[in-house]
Formats: structure tokens, C-alpha cells, sequence
């Protein structure tokens, strides 16, 4: 389990970094620029919030998603993936308060 500020242990990282190595993502094209020099793991988990609508226009929903991620070296072109599908954090069970 990550930090509380969201930065992953070493162990975690290493962890990542063989599950991308795992699914060939390591040497894989960046989709925006073709750079074939390598990506950069990043390190934190982030978090994205789900989407509400409202009569006021979107705004954020109480439920949020982790995810980790790899920078381009070459643009800085990110690339997400779900934290919780490769095991780095786990959601608990959701209450009703
Ligand atoms: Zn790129």
C-alpha cells in the first residue's frame, strides 16, 4: 500500500516496473511522439474522481480511482493504468456512512 501522500515504496515501483516489463510496455512506442527511448515510472499514485452531472455542469463525484503511471522521456506523454487491477492498492469495502 502506498504512502499516505501517495508515493509508492521501492518494492512497489520494482513491482510495476515487472508487471510493465511483463506486458512488453517497456519498450513500446510512445503513442503521441514515436519515441522509442524508454518511459519513466513515476513513482506516486494519483487519483481521478468520478463524474457527476449537475444543473450547474460536471463536478466531482465522491467515488475516486487510483492509478499509476509512466512518462515519455521523449514528451512527457503519460500513460495511466489502474492501480487497483495490478494489485498496488486495494479499495475497501464502501459503506453507507
Ligand atoms: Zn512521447
Amino acid at each position: 500500500m502506498p504512502a499516505s501522500d501517495g508515493r509508492m515504496s521501492p518494492a512497489e515501483i520494482r513491482a510495476f516496473q515487472a508487471w510493465l516489463m511483463d506486458h512488453g510496455f517497456e519498450d513500446s512506442e510512445c503513442s503521441f511522439c514515436g519515441h522509442t527511448g524508454g518511459w519513466n515510472t513515476a513513482g506516486s499514485v494519483v487519483q481521478t474522481p468520478s463524474y457527476v452531472a449537475s444543473d450547474q455542469g460536471a463536478r466531482f463525484g465522491a467515488r475516486t480511482f487510483a492509478h499509476v503511471f509512466v512518462v515519455c522521456n521523449g514528451c512527457g506523454h503519460e500513460v495511466f493504468f489502474d492501480a487497483e487491477k495490478l494489485g498496488i492498492v486495494e479499495y475497501g469495502e464502501e459503506s453507507d456512512g
